[in-house]
């Protein structure tokens, strides 16, 4: 076993302390959030327990409702020094949970016009109690901080029902990074892909972007008998499918980064019989580099609108721009792996593969050097491989693994701000 490659810093001891102490608090908070999930923009309860506990704290500012129900707070040391900001995610998915715990949810509600079950199945849950355990630990210890924490909770990361605004990229148009601006952002998320006391991390690209597409094919209805009286989108949109598959298998430098084009629905006609005018399908498009997905975005045109021009159907073609791929920024990276390394213990800060999934810390991430890394919350008795994902109905978390989220986030900010004080 090699030692950590970071001496203790001055408080780490006191950091410590305070994390044990606020133990069964951290605890609490997780499982009283957990019983009381609230989907994107609807996270009123989660956010006024926020709030209230900031204050409580005595934090030096505390804004609400930006970005819908966000949550801002400032925590200023006693002496002088740059300003970094922790972000934690509030929001729960339209999942129905399956997991026997007696804090499991029970609620339901409407989204986007369906009634559904609603979980904190992708564990932010967990990230709101650590956060809101981190404001303790810090705020217990400010006279021996320089500069200030700002503390985001932040709504609708899983992205806000139809047709509203929501998650970082409002709260950061509605200046949650400003006023004061921090220097950087760290940000953590727990996941089934590693066991209990284990922190991941990768430098560069580490999640994907996230966008999705809309293709429609205009065809003319005709008999089922007599296609050539028409124009088949069907006929067409299978072509369409099999085109798009092309721009991944056979156009892009998958050397370079990996992409993924996903048709996930498809939709046209209505009996056997008939070709009718339209098909509409949907898919997904996954990057891990800005250009690669621009350049994707227009191959999905050129490869759909092509084909339909081929089969002399119409094609509507609309990409919408979901999250930008995540970057964790390099020297940022570089310059905290050692305080991850002390908190996790050696061996146990492990180099993370890409994620293909997305993340809304990349827009904070355009704006100032952000670092994004997870936290291990499979038991250590269970195969991480086998492990209920993120999102699934039987996601569990082992809360053993909760008090490393807060120690990582607390000695990430203690560090930086000491090595930033001027
Ligand atoms: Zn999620
Ligand atoms: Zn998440």
């Amino acid at each position: 076993m090699s030692e950590p490659r970071r001496a203790a810093n001055r408080l780490a001891d006191s950091i410590d302390a305070a994390v044990a102490a606020i133990g069964p608090q951290l605890i609490a908070w997780r499982r009283d959030v957990h019983a009381h999930p609230e989907l994107g923009n609807r996270e009123v309860r989660t956010a006024s327990i926020v709030a209230a506990h900031l204050r409580a704290l005595g934090f030096d500012d505390v804004r609400t409702e930006v970005g819908v129900t966000g949550v801002v707070g400032l925590l200023r040391g006693a002496l002088p020094g740059p300003v970094v900001a922790l972000r934690a995610d509030m929001d729960a998915l339209p999942v129905e949970e399956r997991v026997d715990v007696p804090f499991a949810s029970k609620v339901r509600t409407t989204w986007n016009g369906e009634d559904v079950g609603v979980m904190h199945a992708c564990g932010h849950d967990a990230h709101v109690a650590i956060l809101m355990s981190v404001a303790s630990v810090l705020a217990g210890l400010r006279g021996e901080l320089r500069g200030a924490v700002k503390f985001i909770f932040q709504p609708a990361e899983e992205m806000p029902p139809a047709g509203e605004q929501g998650g970082a990229r409002l709260m950061i148009e509605q200046g949650a990074l400003e006023d004061p601006a921090p220097e950087a952002i760290f940000g953590l998320h727990v996941t089934s892909m590693l066991p209990t006391g284990v922190i991941g991390w990768r430098a560069g690209p580490a999640m994907a972007s996230s966008d999705s597409f809309r293709i429609t094919v205009r065809g003319r209805q005709t008999h089922g008998a007599m296609p050539w009286r028409g124009v088949d989108p069907i006929v067409t949109a299978a072509q369409v499918v099999l085109g798009l598959q092309t721009i991944v298998s056979r156009q892009v430098d998958l050397t370079h980064e990996p992409a993924v084009v996903t048709v996930g629905a498809i939709k046209g006609g209505v009996r056997e019989n008939i070709i009718p005018d339209t098909v509409e399908m949907r898919g997904t498009i996954r990057t891990f580099d800005e250009a690669m997905r621009d350049d994707v975005h227009a191959r999905v045109h050129d490869t759909a609108e092509n084909i339909a021009r081929a089969a002399r159907a119409g094609c509507d073609v609309c990409v919408a721009k979901n999250y930008p791929v995540t970057i964790n920024d390099s020297e940022l990276t570089a310059a905290m792996l050692p305080t991850l390394e002390r908190v996790a213990g050696a061996h146990r800060a492990v180099h993370m593969p890409k994620v293909a999934g997305s993340e809304d810390f990349s827009f904070y991430q355009h704006v100032v050097p952000g670092l994004f890394f997870f936290v291990g919350v499979t038991p250590p008795a269970q195969d991480v491989k086998t492990a209920a994902p993120n999102h699934s109905p039987l996601f569990f978390i082992d809360e053993s693994g909760l008090p490393l989220g807060v120690r990582a986030l607390a000695n990430l900010a203690f560090d930086w701000l000491e090595a930033h004080a001027a």
